[in-house]
Protein backbone atom coordinates (compact mmCIF):
# COMPACT_ATOMS: atom_id res chain seq x y z
CA UNK A 1 0.00 0.00 0.00
CA UNK A 2 1.55 3.60 -1.00
CA UNK A 3 1.41 6.15 1.25
CA UNK A 4 2.94 9.66 0.21
CA UNK A 5 2.98 12.89 1.59
CA UNK A 6 2.31 16.47 1.44
CA UNK A 7 5.11 18.19 4.40
CA UNK A 8 4.68 22.06 3.70
CA UNK A 9 6.25 24.64 6.38
CA UNK A 10 3.98 26.99 7.41
CA UNK A 11 6.36 30.11 7.63
CA UNK A 12 4.97 31.54 4.00
CA UNK A 13 2.09 31.53 2.10
CA UNK A 14 2.80 28.64 -0.73
CA UNK A 15 3.26 29.84 -3.78
CA UNK A 16 3.24 28.68 -7.41
CA UNK A 17 6.50 26.13 -6.45
CA UNK A 18 4.89 24.73 -4.14
CA UNK A 19 1.29 24.12 -5.76
CA UNK A 20 3.86 22.55 -8.52
CA UNK A 21 5.88 19.97 -6.15
CA UNK A 22 2.05 19.13 -3.63
CA UNK A 23 0.17 18.73 -7.69
CA UNK A 24 2.59 16.10 -8.56
CA UNK A 25 3.01 14.35 -4.80
CA UNK A 26 -1.11 14.02 -4.88
CA UNK A 27 -1.01 12.94 -8.49
CA UNK A 28 1.65 10.14 -7.47
CA UNK A 29 -0.49 9.19 -4.54
CA UNK A 30 -4.13 9.30 -6.01
CA UNK A 31 -2.55 7.26 -9.49
CA UNK A 32 -1.30 4.75 -7.41
CA UNK A 33 -4.30 4.66 -5.69
CA UNK A 34 -2.48 5.25 -2.31
CA UNK A 35 -3.13 7.32 1.01
CA UNK A 36 -2.27 10.32 1.22
CA UNK A 37 -0.98 12.41 4.50
CA UNK A 38 -0.71 16.16 5.62
CA UNK A 39 1.66 16.84 7.51
CA UNK A 40 2.46 20.68 9.07
CA UNK A 41 6.15 21.17 9.52
CA UNK A 42 6.40 23.50 12.04
CA UNK A 43 9.21 22.74 14.29
CA UNK A 44 10.92 26.01 14.12
CA UNK A 45 9.29 28.30 16.58
CA UNK A 46 10.61 31.63 15.31
CA UNK A 47 9.50 31.36 11.80
CA UNK A 48 6.33 29.09 11.52
CA UNK A 49 3.04 30.80 12.01
CA UNK A 50 -0.44 29.77 12.78
CA UNK A 51 -2.05 32.00 9.83
CA UNK A 52 0.46 30.14 7.91
CA UNK A 53 -1.03 26.90 8.98
CA UNK A 54 -4.65 28.12 7.85
CA UNK A 55 -3.43 29.93 5.02
CA UNK A 56 -1.99 26.65 3.56
CA UNK A 57 -5.00 24.31 4.09
CA UNK A 58 -7.54 26.70 2.41
CA UNK A 59 -4.53 26.97 -0.43
CA UNK A 60 -4.55 23.37 -0.75
CA UNK A 61 -8.27 23.21 -0.67
CA UNK A 62 -8.94 25.87 -3.16
CA UNK A 63 -6.48 24.07 -5.55
CA UNK A 64 -8.56 21.03 -5.48
CA UNK A 65 -6.19 18.91 -3.50
CA UNK A 66 -7.26 16.49 -0.74
CA UNK A 67 -5.32 14.41 1.80
CA UNK A 68 -6.60 11.22 3.13
CA UNK A 69 -5.27 11.85 6.95
CA UNK A 70 -4.07 15.06 8.36
CA UNK A 71 -4.02 17.99 11.12
CA UNK A 72 -7.96 19.45 9.81
CA UNK A 73 -9.10 15.38 9.58
CA UNK A 74 -6.86 13.20 11.84
CA UNK A 75 -6.06 9.50 11.01
CA UNK A 76 -4.11 6.65 12.41
CA UNK A 77 -1.06 8.40 12.78
CA UNK A 78 -2.08 11.66 14.50
CA UNK A 79 -0.73 14.19 15.40
CA UNK A 80 0.16 15.84 12.10
CA UNK A 81 1.69 18.91 13.12
CA UNK A 82 5.45 18.25 14.46
CA UNK A 83 4.96 20.90 16.82
CA UNK A 84 2.69 18.46 18.53
CA UNK A 85 5.39 15.72 18.26
CA UNK A 86 8.75 16.87 20.08
CA UNK A 87 8.28 13.67 22.16
CA UNK A 88 8.78 11.62 19.35
CA UNK A 89 11.85 13.29 18.07
CA UNK A 90 13.28 13.42 21.57
CA UNK A 91 13.31 9.56 21.67
CA UNK A 92 14.49 9.23 18.71
CA UNK A 93 17.89 11.50 19.53
CA UNK A 94 18.42 9.46 22.61
CA UNK A 95 18.34 6.42 20.77
CA UNK A 96 20.81 7.32 18.79
CA UNK A 97 22.58 8.80 21.51
CA UNK A 98 22.40 5.74 23.08
CA UNK A 99 23.91 3.94 20.45
CA UNK A 100 27.07 6.03 20.58
CA UNK A 101 25.97 7.81 16.99
CA UNK A 102 26.18 11.15 18.39
CA UNK A 103 28.08 14.14 20.10
CA UNK A 104 27.85 17.46 21.39
CA UNK A 105 28.66 20.32 19.85
CA UNK A 106 29.50 23.31 21.00
CA UNK A 107 30.39 25.71 18.14
CA UNK A 108 28.55 28.58 17.51
CA UNK A 109 28.50 28.61 13.74
CA UNK A 110 25.58 31.07 12.02
CA UNK A 111 24.08 28.37 9.97
CA UNK A 112 22.93 26.28 13.53
CA UNK A 113 20.26 28.95 13.55
CA UNK A 114 18.54 27.73 10.50
CA UNK A 115 18.41 23.89 10.85
CA UNK A 116 15.28 23.76 11.89
CA UNK A 117 14.76 24.59 7.83
CA UNK A 118 14.94 21.83 5.17
CA UNK A 119 18.18 22.80 3.45
CA UNK A 120 16.79 23.91 -0.31
CA UNK A 121 19.23 24.19 -2.71
CA UNK A 122 22.22 26.00 -2.63
CA UNK A 123 21.33 26.72 1.45
CA UNK A 124 24.09 23.85 2.83
CA UNK A 125 27.31 26.12 4.12
CA UNK A 126 30.62 24.28 3.86
CA UNK A 127 31.09 20.59 5.44
CA UNK A 128 31.23 20.95 9.09
CA UNK A 129 35.10 19.69 10.08
CA UNK A 130 34.18 17.58 13.04
CA UNK A 131 35.31 20.25 15.48
CA UNK A 132 33.94 18.61 18.62
CA UNK A 133 33.94 14.86 17.51
CA UNK A 134 35.83 13.02 20.41
CA UNK A 135 35.37 16.35 23.11
CA UNK A 136 36.62 15.07 26.06
CA UNK A 137 33.59 14.66 29.21
CA UNK A 138 35.93 17.72 30.44
CA UNK A 139 35.94 19.68 27.65
CA UNK A 140 32.11 19.61 27.53
CA UNK A 141 31.93 20.50 31.12
CA UNK A 142 34.38 23.67 30.77
CA UNK A 143 31.72 24.62 27.64
CA UNK A 144 28.40 24.37 30.08
CA UNK A 145 30.70 26.07 33.20
CA UNK A 146 30.95 29.00 30.52
CA UNK A 147 27.40 29.05 29.89
CA UNK A 148 27.63 27.29 26.26
CA UNK A 149 24.49 24.36 25.52
CA UNK A 150 25.51 22.07 23.04
CA UNK A 151 24.07 21.30 19.58
CA UNK A 152 23.59 17.46 18.89
CA UNK A 153 25.36 16.49 15.76
CA UNK A 154 25.76 12.54 14.33
CA UNK A 155 28.75 10.91 13.40
CA UNK A 156 28.50 9.67 10.05
CA UNK A 157 29.65 6.25 10.89
CA UNK A 158 32.44 5.28 7.86
CA UNK A 159 30.20 2.33 6.02
CA UNK A 160 27.75 5.34 5.37
CA UNK A 161 30.31 7.80 4.13
CA UNK A 162 28.82 7.49 0.90
CA UNK A 163 25.15 6.76 -0.18
CA UNK A 164 23.40 5.42 -3.04
CA UNK A 165 19.94 5.31 -4.30
CA UNK A 166 17.68 5.04 -7.00
CA UNK A 167 15.42 7.93 -7.45
CA UNK A 168 12.00 7.27 -8.60
CA UNK A 169 12.57 10.37 -11.27
CA UNK A 170 15.77 10.99 -11.43
CA UNK A 171 17.43 7.70 -12.10
CA UNK A 172 20.91 6.44 -10.07
CA UNK A 173 22.10 9.21 -7.44
CA UNK A 174 24.92 8.52 -5.21
CA UNK A 175 26.53 11.15 -2.38
CA UNK A 176 29.48 11.73 -0.17
CA UNK A 177 28.19 12.86 3.28
CA UNK A 178 31.36 14.37 3.98
CA UNK A 179 30.73 16.29 1.50
CA UNK A 180 27.23 17.27 1.88
CA UNK A 181 27.35 18.87 5.05
CA UNK A 182 29.71 16.34 7.35
CA UNK A 183 28.84 15.49 10.72
CA UNK A 184 25.30 17.17 10.19
CA UNK A 185 23.45 18.67 13.63
CA UNK A 186 19.94 17.06 14.36
CA UNK A 187 19.45 19.40 17.45
CA UNK A 188 20.31 23.06 17.43
CA UNK A 189 21.46 24.32 20.53
CA UNK A 190 18.77 25.99 21.83
CA UNK A 191 16.99 22.60 21.75
CA UNK A 192 14.92 23.09 18.80
CA UNK A 193 15.14 19.99 16.64
CA UNK A 194 16.63 19.79 13.05
CA UNK A 195 14.82 19.34 9.96
CA UNK A 196 16.46 15.92 8.97
CA UNK A 197 15.58 14.54 12.29
CA UNK A 198 12.26 15.55 12.38
CA UNK A 199 11.63 14.42 8.87
CA UNK A 200 12.83 11.17 9.40
CA UNK A 201 11.03 10.35 12.61
CA UNK A 202 7.54 11.10 11.06
CA UNK A 203 8.11 8.96 7.58
CA UNK A 204 9.00 6.03 9.63
CA UNK A 205 6.33 6.26 11.96
CA UNK A 206 3.61 7.40 9.20
CA UNK A 207 4.76 4.65 7.14
CA UNK A 208 5.34 6.65 4.28
CA UNK A 209 6.44 4.62 1.48
CA UNK A 210 7.35 7.04 -1.35
CA UNK A 211 8.38 11.20 -0.34
CA UNK A 212 7.35 12.78 -3.75
CA UNK A 213 9.05 16.10 -2.83
CA UNK A 214 11.06 19.19 -5.41
CA UNK A 215 14.48 18.34 -5.90
CA UNK A 216 16.35 21.02 -4.21
CA UNK A 217 15.75 18.85 -1.24
CA UNK A 218 17.72 15.69 -3.15
CA UNK A 219 21.15 16.34 -1.35
CA UNK A 220 18.97 16.04 2.01
CA UNK A 221 17.94 12.43 0.90
CA UNK A 222 21.21 10.62 1.98
CA UNK A 223 21.53 11.93 5.32
CA UNK A 224 17.39 10.99 5.59
CA UNK A 225 18.20 7.33 4.64
CA UNK A 226 21.16 7.36 6.95
CA UNK A 227 18.94 8.49 9.79
CA UNK A 228 16.08 6.11 9.00
CA UNK A 229 19.26 3.19 8.86
CA UNK A 230 20.49 4.45 12.73
CA UNK A 231 17.04 4.53 13.68
CA UNK A 232 16.57 0.65 12.58
CA UNK A 233 14.23 1.56 9.83
CA UNK A 234 13.72 1.43 6.07
CA UNK A 235 14.19 4.69 4.26
CA UNK A 236 10.91 5.53 2.07
CA UNK A 237 11.69 5.82 -1.78
CA UNK A 238 11.89 9.01 -3.50
CA UNK A 239 10.80 10.64 -6.14
CA UNK A 240 12.29 14.27 -6.78
CA UNK A 241 10.48 16.46 -9.21
CA UNK A 242 11.95 18.69 -11.43
CA UNK A 243 11.80 22.50 -9.80
CA UNK A 244 9.66 25.40 -11.00
CA UNK A 245 11.81 28.46 -11.67
CA UNK A 246 10.60 31.79 -12.59
CA UNK A 247 11.45 33.65 -15.85
CA UNK A 248 14.81 34.62 -14.55
CA UNK A 249 15.92 30.96 -13.64
CA UNK A 250 15.31 31.75 -9.46
CA UNK A 251 13.70 29.19 -7.83
CA UNK A 252 10.64 30.26 -6.51
CA UNK A 253 10.49 31.42 -3.04
CA UNK A 254 8.33 33.39 -0.16
CA UNK A 255 10.41 36.53 -1.87
CA UNK A 256 8.28 36.10 -5.33
CA UNK A 257 5.00 37.26 -3.58
CA UNK A 258 3.08 37.77 -7.03
CA UNK A 259 3.37 34.29 -7.39
CA UNK A 260 1.75 33.37 -3.85
CA UNK A 261 -1.18 31.00 -4.72
CA UNK A 262 -3.28 33.83 -2.55
CA UNK A 263 -1.62 36.86 -4.75
CA UNK A 264 -2.96 35.03 -7.67
CA UNK A 265 -5.89 34.07 -6.52
CA UNK A 266 -6.56 38.29 -5.52
CA UNK A 267 -5.65 38.83 -9.44
CA UNK A 268 -8.23 36.78 -9.99
CA UNK A 269 -6.68 33.65 -11.44
CA UNK A 270 -9.06 30.43 -10.93
CA UNK A 271 -7.57 27.17 -9.86
CA UNK A 272 -8.41 25.06 -12.62
CA UNK A 273 -6.28 27.52 -14.85
CA UNK A 274 -3.01 26.86 -11.98
CA UNK A 275 -3.78 23.53 -12.50
CA UNK A 276 -3.88 23.34 -16.30
CA UNK A 277 -1.30 25.22 -16.86
CA UNK A 278 1.12 23.65 -14.30
CA UNK A 279 -0.38 20.14 -15.66
CA UNK A 280 1.29 21.73 -19.27
CA UNK A 281 4.35 23.42 -18.35
CA UNK A 282 5.47 20.06 -16.68
CA UNK A 283 4.72 18.16 -20.09
CA UNK A 284 1.83 15.81 -17.99
CA UNK A 285 -0.84 17.32 -20.67
CA UNK A 286 -0.62 18.54 -24.56
CA UNK A 287 -2.30 21.37 -23.83
CA UNK A 288 -2.74 24.04 -21.10
CA UNK A 289 -6.99 23.21 -20.65
CA UNK A 290 -8.58 24.53 -17.39
CA UNK A 291 -9.08 21.25 -15.15
CA UNK A 292 -9.80 20.33 -11.72
CA UNK A 293 -7.02 18.05 -10.40
CA UNK A 294 -9.08 14.43 -10.46
CA UNK A 295 -8.96 14.97 -14.07
CA UNK A 296 -5.12 14.79 -13.93
CA UNK A 297 -5.61 11.42 -12.45
CA UNK A 298 -6.70 9.33 -15.74
CA UNK A 299 -5.08 11.47 -18.39
CA UNK A 300 -1.81 12.42 -17.00
CA UNK A 301 1.56 10.28 -18.07
CA UNK A 302 4.05 10.97 -15.15
CA UNK A 303 6.75 8.97 -17.70
CA UNK A 304 6.09 12.24 -19.99
CA UNK A 305 6.95 14.54 -16.78
CA UNK A 306 9.80 17.02 -17.67
CA UNK A 307 13.20 16.33 -15.95
CA UNK A 308 14.72 19.49 -16.17
CA UNK A 309 13.47 23.21 -14.36
CA UNK A 310 10.09 23.96 -15.40
CA UNK A 311 10.54 27.77 -16.67
CA UNK A 312 8.13 29.69 -16.17
CA UNK A 313 6.92 32.42 -19.00
CA UNK A 314 7.09 36.13 -18.27
CA UNK A 315 4.65 37.27 -16.73
CA UNK A 316 2.96 34.13 -15.98
CA UNK A 317 1.00 35.87 -13.40
CA UNK A 318 -1.28 37.46 -16.04
CA UNK A 319 -1.43 34.56 -18.34
CA UNK A 320 -3.01 32.52 -14.92
CA UNK A 321 -5.58 35.40 -14.30
CA UNK A 322 -6.36 35.55 -17.65
CA UNK A 323 -5.33 39.46 -18.05
N1 LIG B 1 8.82 20.93 5.05
C1 LIG B 1 9.89 20.93 4.10
C2 LIG B 1 9.87 22.22 3.30
O1 LIG B 1 8.92 22.89 3.24
C3 LIG B 1 9.81 19.80 3.09
C4 LIG B 1 10.00 18.48 3.72
C5 LIG B 1 10.13 17.33 2.76
O2 LIG B 1 9.38 17.25 1.78
O3 LIG B 1 10.96 16.47 3.05
O4 LIG B 1 10.84 22.57 2.71
ZN1 LIG C 1 31.42 21.77 17.21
Amino acid sequence: MIRARLAPSPTGNLHLGNAWAFLLAWLFARQAGGTLVLRMEDIDPARSRPEFVQGILHDLAWLGLDWDEGPDNGGPYAPYTQSQRLARYAAALEALAAQGHTYPCYCTRKELRSLAGAPHAGELGPPYPGLCRGLSPAACLAHEAAGRRAAVRVAIPPQYATMAFEDGILGPQEFSLHEEGGDFAVRRSDGVYAYQLAVVVDDLAMNITQVVRGSDLLSSTPRQMLLAHLLGGHPPAYLHVPLLVNEAGERLAKRHDSLALCALREAGACPRAVVGWLAFWGGLVERPTPMAPQELVGTAHMAALQRQVVRLPYDCGSLLSGK
